[in-house]
């Protein structure tokens, strides 16, 4: 079974997709992206990565390249066209392909549409059992954060420079002191009186993770008190637990930031109760698609 990939219009072998070399996708990073889980078969969260993948295009201008009913059925068929029950289902859409220039093309250059699906495994007793260290590194990204752009430099920077220092993910600090977000993930900390800490998403500081929503709405529901305020390295160093979240990382559990370790170093209750609840929304056969509130 060959992999299959989706390339404007086409389903093609995944080892021969290709996009053509004046793509803005490849000349300017000029496209948008999102990533959602396929987990058991189910498409996790489709309602609020199709809200953000229409809100980021337009936000820089971008038209859908087709319906979002039409989108759907596309992702669909890479599931069936795959085979598969679990993995990452990769969403791209460029501005198109059009003899290289800054400024927009022709009105009739029509965006570029990608999907690829890569297997993943999620098991999830594994994943929990896998605390991860972090480290911190300066935030030197553009200022629209709230737009999920395919411009990732910065973060494939500061992914690597946490790599080489042996940790997992990559927390951005910004001018202030602040931490913003991960590389390609949303930070939560626990404080020392039990209370889930989170930046806000006001001010495109950050992207708005559609996990991060998802946790929120079910933290609410369970009575989690959740603290919406921007913390600084100094203070997620004292934490009590700390962890990630997105799309196919589900929530990773941290075991130290900076060499600082975390609790014991292993998942922490609170933690490991988010994750519960995480799980069960997520598979739920009969699950309500959380709606992604863009503010
Ligand atoms: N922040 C950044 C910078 C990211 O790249 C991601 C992953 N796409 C997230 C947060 C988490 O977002 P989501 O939960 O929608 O995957």
């Amino acid at each position: 079974m060959p992999r299959i990939a989706y390339v404007n219009g086409r389903y093609v072998p995944h080892l021969s997709a290709q996009v053509h070399i004046e793509d803005r996708g490849f000349q300017f990073a000029d496209g948008i992206y999102e990533v959602v889980a396929l987990i058991d078969g189910k498409l996790c969260d489709e309602v609020g990565h199709l809200d953000r993948l229409e809100r980021s295009l337009r936000e820089i201008d971008i038209a859908m390249p087709m319906s979002r009913r039409s989108l759907q059925v596309v992702m669909r068929q890479m599931v069936s066209r795959n085979r598969i029950k679990n993995g990452a289902l990769y969403i791209q859409v460029s501005r198109g392909a059009a003899a290289r220039d800054f400024k927009f093309p022709a009105p009739d250059v029509h965006p570029t549409l990608v999907m690829t699906l890569r297997y993943m495994s999620f098991d999830i007793a594994a994943r929990k059992a896998g605390a991860k260290p972090v480290v911190t590194v300066p935030d030197i990204r553009w200022k629209r954060r709230d737009i999920k752009s395919t411009a990732l430099l910065a973060q494939v920077l500061a992914k690597q420079a946490g790599v080489a220092k042996g940790a997992a993910e990559a927390w951005m600090v910004d001018d202030k002191g602040f931490i913003t977000e991960g590389s390609s993930s949303n930070a939560w900390i626990i404080d020392a009186k039990g209370r889930l800490l989170t930046r806000p998403a006001s001010g495109n500081g950050i992207l708005k993770g559609v996990t991060r929503s998802a946790l929120q709405a079910l933290c609410k529901a369970e009575g989690i008190e959740l603290v919406e305020r921007a913390f600084t390295p100094a203070e997620a160093y004292k934490a009590r637990e700390a962890f990630t979240s997105s799309a196919t990382a589900l929530i990773m559990p941290v075991s130290s930031i900076d060499g600082h370790k975390i609790g014991n170093g292993k998942i922490g209750p609170i933690t490991d109760k988010i994750y519960d609840l995480y799980m069960a929304y997520a598979t739920d056969p009969a699950r309500k698609q959380q709606k992604w509130d863009p503010r």
